[in-house]
């Protein structure tokens, strides 16, 4: 079913419009009284088959109701009152005040009927569409599946967007990380809560929130600790099944697992609430989309896993959002040198534009990448590294970059290799290497400030965005990630 409208202007509370879709059969009085709400809450953008103000029409449904559907109808009974203890005796009073009373009964009525449609909502199966890995070595397919409504202390989600990560890729290549599939694929984006459970409370219906692959519980030792995010309770689950191992995805009577307990590249999606974060609803969704986790891992990396010092020296093996990310928080912290290195020299502005200072594309020299670090670092290399790639040889080129004696080296990437080449003569000079899932961030407690300072533009995430695809094209944002300027692919839901 669709949803058009036409007509003459609405402003004065009049409705010309004509209505096809769930409106049909309504009286034009309906119309009357609730076309100026309408307009204020629908979006062009999300106006597809759904009640008038459900949320598949307000894509900031964390915007409240104006008003409650009891407190119109108390309103409304309120007015005659008002009206008779009025001293006023002209007749436009009495006309706009008999408007006013009927506007409340009918917006009351309205809006009991809006609840109920969504209680019944919640509760039901939403078929949707999809994107699916049903086996290594396939590729992807776009698949009409089944979102189950959320158990206890789960939420589904009407995702705004998503965008496409690093290790979305090595799920569908094959990677020791992914085992099961068939796979509804995608970790990083931005929805808006439709429904809850029975248990949920710190979320709600309208509620903009990011999904997190790791979660805090706040509790366990290492939640407590201030040395690992990785949370015991909530761990990053590669089971692909909910909390109770079990799934809400399903495509023509299979099972779906969902990818590391998000599976964001769907119209509609099943996520435990401690997997969810909460964010201002005037964020950016795609820069929202990109803090979920590439550009946010390369930053907590920086900040809360390195720990970077202020005067210290840095490098970065790879300027994509990772990489970036590494970049932003490390100018952040207060490093004076910091170094890009990338292949593509397109990628050069990019990292300018987070605060690199130096830049070395290894391609354009005979010499390792390690080696050119210390040239531009007194022979010594670097306090920090941060390998941000996946590819196997650079984590020693990474390693070897740092100090002989203090040098630090974090890996961020993964690739589809289970064994990579390793140096261990690197480390035995006293050099640390320490791998990091979600840039040590925790996700409650860091997150929340990364969107504050994203809503605050205190770094340039735009830069990030250079490609944009339909959800159906899925297949087309692939093609595009070869591109030499692509960083990121926002994926419209
Ligand atoms: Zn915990
Ligand atoms: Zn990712």
């Amino acid at each position: 079913m669709g949803y058009r409208r036409r007509g003459k202007d609405i402003t004065g509370g009049v409705w010309f419009g004509e209505e096809k879709g769930e409106g049909e059969g309504l009286s034009p009085l309906f119309f009357i009284a609730v076309a100026p709400r309408r307009r204020r809450s629908c979006s062009s953008s999300f106006a597809v088959s759904a009640p008038p103000c459900h949320p598949r029409r307000r894509p900031h449904l964390a915007t409240p109701r104006p008003r409650s559907a009891h407190s119109h109808l108390a309103l409304a009974l309120v007015w005659p009152a008002l009206l008779c203890s009025s001293s006023s005796k002209r007749w436009w009073w009495w006309l706009w005040s008999c408007a006013k009373f009927a506007t409340r009964i009918f917006r009351g009525i309205f809006d009991l009927n809006y609840c109920t449609y969504n209680m019944t909502n919640t509760s039901q199966i939403i078929t949707c569409k999809a994107v699916v890995c049903w086996k290594v070595g396939e590729g992807v397919k776009i698949e009409e599946i089944q979102v189950d409504p959320p158990k206890s202390t789960e939420v589904r989600l009407k995702m705004l967007c998503s965008s496409i990560c690093h290790t979305d890729i090595t799920s569908i290549q094959g990677t020791p990380l992914f085992k099961f599939y068939p796979l509804a694929l995608g970790h990083e984006g931005i929805g808006v809560v439709e429904s809850v459970g029975d248990e949920v409370k710190s979320v709600k219906e309208g509620d903009m929130v990011i999904p997190v692959f790791v979660g805090e519980c706040k509790e366990c030792e290492n939640c407590i600790s201030e040395k690992s995010n990785l949370c015991m309770t909530y761990p990053v689950r590669l089971t692909g099944l909910m909390l109770d191992n079990t799934s809400r995805m399903s495509c023509r009577g299979h099972r779906l697992y969902h990818t590391l307990s998000c599976a964001t590249w769907s119209e509609y999606t099943v996520i435990d609430v401690n997997y969810l974060v909460k964010v201002d609803p005037s964020i950016n969704p795609a820069h929202g989309s990109f803090i979920s986790c590439g550009f946010s891992s390369g930053y907590g990396a920086a900040w809360k896993e390195a720990k970077v010092e202020s005067g210290s020296s840095v490098a970065v093996f790879g300027l994509g959002a990772v990489g970036l990310g590494v970049i932003s928080a490390a100018k952040m912290m207060g490093a004076t040198k910091i170094i890009g290195i990338d292949k593509n020299d397109m990628k050069r502005e990019k990292g300018e534009a987070f605060g690199m200072t130096h830049f070395i594309n290894p391609s354009n020299s005979g010499k390792s990448s390690s080696a050119l670090v210390k040239e531009l670092s007194g022979g010594m290399g670097v306090d920090y590294s941060f390998e941000c790639t996946g590819v196997g040889p650079l984590l020693t080129e990474s390693l070897e970059a740092t100090k002989m004696g203090t040098g630090k080296a974090i890996t961020l990437g993964s690739g589809t290799e289970p064994y990579v080449p390793f140096d261990p003569f690197s480390i035995l000079f006293g050099r640390i290497l320490k791998g990091s899932i979600f840039g040590g961030l925790k996700s409650t407690s860091d997150l929340p400030i990364i969107a504050n300072k994203c809503i605050k533009q205190e770094f340039p995430l735009q830069e990030l965005f250079t490609h944009e695809v339909k959800l159906t094209d899925i297949e087309q944002a692939f093609e595009l990630l070869k591109q030499p300027n692509c960083v990121k692919v926002v994926i419209q839901i």
